[in-house]
């Protein structure tokens, strides 16, 4: 039970009102909730919300990470991933074979297999046709949760075709659903400074909308903690509720806090961990139509992902095997996580594991 005086001495009572009442927060209320200087009585609100939808589950995935390449036309100031095609160490591009091959030595059979890269020069479309057929036959179980929509506007692009003609012919090939990436801040003067070559915020938007209306859903994401303010934070997330309104095609949020090591993008105060969870306990209260929030191990670490379970989060995401985009810019968390140290991680903060798919359908769950 959640204490009105403490929220009334707040300020925060109408938001407890409408967390109760289960309304939809104002950008307003959102402001209330980021000055608020008591950042547990935050989270007690988003577990409020978190536990109403989903009790006491908290979901993973058998999933493997590939990135296929981190040559990179965009060079984003925030990236420590991306590298120049000509550059001669550290530049890499898998072939289909050497995909196939990190795919082949899983741990285990993936659920999910989630594919992203840099924005290559040269690839053609017709090499990522292949690469999703080739995966299709072999793991008709899996869901194939590729590319951003930075990629696709990069792939439409370079063939000179519409995002929705590539689209389709992904889809054809095999592909499932898009990953969340690539949306970074959507306000024009952050994009100007950390990503002035990439998708705007409007043709993000639009490619996500053309997938959900291909039937094929996506998931979102939110890069803070680097010179956004909170005002850009909650605009962000508005222009994802409402397109989620609109379209009704987003699985799970997910908020990527700014990992400041290799970055060219230098900034004032680095995020706190207190900083972190109320952003994600925020996320969940104002983005009242998107069901999962997750808690991105790989970049807000274990033990803080742990915690986000009690901030708004239902989502640990999955074993991933391998990663490199986070871990270039300082992640510190262990490349891949096993079924039993999910299921103990998740069992460790109070929460029942759920193993899911991509689409947060139970499954059975096996220890492995
Ligand atoms: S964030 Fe993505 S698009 Fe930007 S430089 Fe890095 S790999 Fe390229």
């Amino acid at each position: 039970m959640l204490d009105r005086q403490r929220y009334a001495r707040l300020g925060l009572e109408t938001v407890l009102d409408k967390v109760l009442a289960g309304e939809r927060l104002s950008l307003s209320d959102g402001e209330a909730l980021f000055a608020c200087p008591d950042p547990l009585a935050v989270g007690d609100l988003a577990h409020l919300v978190r536990t109403r939808m989903h009790g006491d589950a908290a979901y993973y995935v058998v999933n493997r990470h590939i990135n296929y390449t981190n040559v990179c036309v965009n060079g984003c100031t925030f990236c420590a991933y991306q590298r120049e095609n000509d550059e001669q160490t550290g530049a890499f591009r898998l072939s289909r074979e050497d995909v196939l091959d990190k795919l082949e030595r899983a741990p285990s059979e993936p659920r999910e297999i989630h594919m992203v890269g840099g924005c290559h020069p040269t690839l053609p479309l017709s090499f990522f046709e292949q690469t999703l057929a080739e995966l299709r036959g072999r793991y008709p179980q899996a869901v194939l949760k590729c590319f951003t929509a930075v990629e696709i506007a990069h792939f439409a692009a370079l063939e000179g075709i519409s995002t929705l003609e590539t689209l389709r012919r992904l889809q054809a090939a095999g592909l499932n659903m898009l990953p969340g990436g690539g949306a970074e801040i959507f306000a024009p003067e952050i994009r100007e400074q950390v990503c002035p070559r990439k998708s705007d915020a409007e043709e993000w938007l639009r490619i996500h909308e053309e997938a959900h209306g291909l039937g094929l859903k996506t998931n979102c994401t939110m890069l803070f903690g680097h010179i956004e303010t909170s005002a850009h934070r909650l605009d962000h997330l508005d222009r994802l509720r409402r397109l989620q309104d609109r379209a009704n095609g987003f699985v799970c949020f997910i908020p990527l806090p700014f990992l400041t090591e290799n970055s060219k993008l230098k900034i004032e105060r680095p995020l706190t961990g207190l900083d972190e969870l109320k952003t994600i306990a925020i996320s969940r209260l104002m983005l009242d139509n998107v069901p999962h929030i997750k808690a991105y191990w790989v970049m807000l670490t274990v033990k803080q992902a742990q915690a986000a379970l009690l901030w708004g989060a239902d989502d640990f995401d999955g074993t991933v095997v391998e990663e490199k985009i986070g871990h270039e810019a300082g992640a510190t968390s262990q490349q891949g996580l096993t079924r039993s140290e999910l299921d103990e991680m998740i069992r460790g903060c109070g929460f029942r594991p759920v193993e899911r798919d991509s689409y947060f359908n139970p499954i059975e769950t096996r220890r492995g």
